[in-house]
């Protein structure tokens, strides 16, 4: 049984089009495959803009809403708010699109702030999302407002993203804020968007843990990195609570990005975020692969509810989507790509920020 897990397929309405590469499709097949394990999702309701105000200006909220209609609008000018055709281009009905997938969230933040161990969001996870700008194929980030909803019981909350590009959106709303940690292993700025996340920006309350892997870099590197720069934060900061943003472009087949996780060593972090043993609400993220984020989503959500599992997926499932296991054939090779500037990475922030936690 999957606990708290909140979706509604409303939420696949959050649609920038067929051209677009965030495609609904990932988060129908995820549903369908982990409702084979027992998922019965729970309907999170349409949301109100009530959530998300809780981070966002609300001159954005509203012309979210105004550009929504049909035909748009003619008032507001959809380019300073951060649409424009190409990564966000505005689409009818996405405000109560991104209210859907933010509702989610939400919940799941609410369920974790009442006292569950663990909740999802599988929609959300729209991490570039900023106070009054869509950025990134986010619209309302749904990751800072689920830290804004576990500060109203937990004194310290760490927020965790996986993802393979960094999350500017939550660094930049809760950077000030020393009751939270941002954490983040995503690929090098100077070379993916958003351009963010240098370890350097570590914050005045040195709350901020960024550490970016080469292109390239092997999911063996990757891993150990985790293990080495944000496993050793998230212990020193002893958070109460835990956003786990499980966006899965890290891995090798993602056509977005440069970093070579494969499944399993993609789990990998998300278990050892489990074995902290503190309270979790589990986001989505990116992933633009349909054959990946399925198998990679659904692995993560059993194993963070302690369901067992066999690699093989349900043969009608594998052949219709052309993917036999949750996890890889190993060993994808080479191995130790992107090592020396890992370690350059993890030393520095062992010196730099770790101390101060
Ligand atoms: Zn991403």
């Amino acid at each position: 049984m999957l606990p708290n897990f909140y979706y509604h397929p409303r939420m696949m309405s959050y649609d920038f089009g067929p051209r677009h590469p965030l495609k609904p499709e990932r988060l129908r097949r995820t549903i369908e495959l982990l409702q084979r394990y027992g998922l019965e999702p729970i309907d999170p309701g349409p949301g109100g803009q009530k959530y998300a105000m809780r981070v966002h200006a609300a001159e954005y909220v509203q012309a979210v809403e105004q550009l929504s209609g049909p035909g748009g609008s003619s008032e507001v000018d959809g380019y300073e708010f951060g649409f424009s055709a190409g990564d966000n281009p505005s689409f009818k009905g996405m405000f109560e699109a991104s209210l859907a997938y933010l509702s989610g969230s939400a919940r799941a933040a609410e369920s974790v702030r009442d006292g569950a161990a663990l909740a999802y969001g599988i929609a959300g996870g729209l991490h570039h999302a900023r106070k009054a700008q869509a950025a990134g194929f986010c619209i309302f980030n749904d990751c800072a407002v689920a830290i804004d909803i576990l500060l109203e019981r937990f004194e310290k909350v760490a927020y965790v993203d996986i993802d393979v590009h960094h999350s500017e959106g939550v660094q930049w709303l809760w950077q000030h804020d020393p009751r939270v940690l941002v954490c983040n292993i995503h690929q090098d700025g100077r070379t993916l968007f958003p351009g963010t996340g240098f370890p350097d920006d570590r914050g005045e309350h040195f709350t901020i843990i960024n550490m970016p892997v080469a292109p390239g870099t092997s999911g063996d590197v990757w891993l150990w990195a985790f293990e080495h720069a944000i496993l050793p934060a998230l212990e020193r900061f002893d958070p109460q609570a835990i956003v786990l943003q499980m966006g899965t472009d890290s891995h090798w087949l993602d056509p977005l990005a440069r970093v070579e996780n494969s499944a399993q060593e993609w789990l990998a972090a998300v278990e050892g975020v489990q074995k902290l043993g503190k309270p979790i609400v589990a986001l989505g993220g990116g992933g633009y692969n349909l054959t990946t984020v399925p198998r990679m989503w659904a692995a993560a959500c059993l194993t963070l509810a302690g369901l067992e599992f066999e690699n093989a997926i349900p043969a009608d499932l594998a052949e219709a989507w052309g993917t036999p296991t949750f996890f890889d054939p190993e060993p994808l090779e080479p191995r130790g790509c992107g090592r020396l500037h890992a370690e350059q990475v993890v030393e520095w922030l062992h010196e730099n920020v770790l101390p101060h936690l």
